[in-house]
């Protein structure tokens, strides 16, 4: 079949632009150039691909599975199900992250990212800042394939570890500690595609969406060497929780909230320099 006739399949089921954008990945052109080559044909197995793929994200499917990877602050990861769709706000916290590594640290830092899924948060740190060792940690064992492919994509010299947050990681000492880690209420609504297709662990955190933050600032402080940042992604309106939590379990430490391009608290920083 031809581009043309693909397009046109494509555009009876979902809107034109995706159609675009799922066969220009296909076929490893960019989506504005179909248009100068709409004659050439597409091998059978390839168009077969394709209808599959227009048929998944007309069913429902977010167009970042279908496609398989997503762009997060420069660099192309591989995504499937079993990972969160990496957000705009968690490049907002790695962008915020590393101009605050760059404001504190000399020297090459140890950075921990925690519920690392895809790896985003982790990869992007160790590509953009000087780092000693960068440390992947996640509970789930299909989600750590997936971390997996992404540090050798990114030729990443990066450890990978299953543990349930801090549990299961030896007695290590980080300059920074990251984390997105899951923080929806159990009850809370959120949108379908979200809540249809993306992972629940990756998501739900209790009743009141703070579990993880708890889990992870319990343990904390054996972690953290006498200099060290923590950088949590939070939900807009828990940053007071997170504070008192905080606060709950360490001392010596200064706490600012940031907010989002959207104007809502969205990162949440922790400071101690002993
Ligand atoms: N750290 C990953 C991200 O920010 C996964 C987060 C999660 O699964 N809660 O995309």
């Amino acid at each position: 079949m031809t581009i043309e006739e693909l397009l046109v399949y494509g555009k009876q089921h979902i809107h034109s632009d995706h159609a675009k954008i799922l066969l220009a990945e296909l076929i490893n052109k960019n989506p504005l150039e179909l248009l100068t080559c709409l004659n050439e044909t597409v091998d059978i197995k390839t168009a077969q691909l394709y209808k599959k793929e227009v048929l998944a994200l007309e069913s429902g499917k977010p167009l970042q599975y279908v496609l398989g990877n997503v762009n997060f602050y420069g660099n192309k990861f591989y995504i499937n199900e079993n990972v969160l769709i990496p957000r705009f706000e968690t490049e907002e916290l790695v962008e915020n992250t590393i101009k605050l590594i760059n404001e504190l640290f000399t020297e090459p830092v140890d950075i921990i990212d925690l519920g690392t899924g895809s790896g985003v948060i982790g990869l992007t740190l160790e590509k953009k800042v000087s780092t000693k060792t960068v440390d992947l940690i996640d509970i789930d064992k299909k989600a750590l394939e997936v971390t997996h492919k992404n540090c050798e994509l990114l030729n990443s010299k990066a450890n990978i570890i299953e543990s349930d947050f801090l549990s299961n990681i030896p007695n290590k000492k980080y300059d920074v500690i990251i984390s997105n880690p899951p923080y929806i209420k159990d009850n809370e609504e959120i949108e379908d595609i979200v809540k249809n297709n993306e992972p629940h662990i990756a998501l739900y955190a209790g009743v009141d969406g703070l579990d993880c933050y708890e889990k992870i600032l319990r343990e904390v402080k054996d972690y953290m060497k006498e200099k060290c940042l923590i950088a949590f992604e939070i939900g807009y309106t828990q940053s007071e929780d997170v504070i008192k939590l905080a606060n709950k379990y360490l001392d010596n430490i200064k706490i600012s909230v940031k907010k989002d391009l959207s104007d809502k608290d969205r990162m949440l920083f922790i400071i101690r320099d002993l």
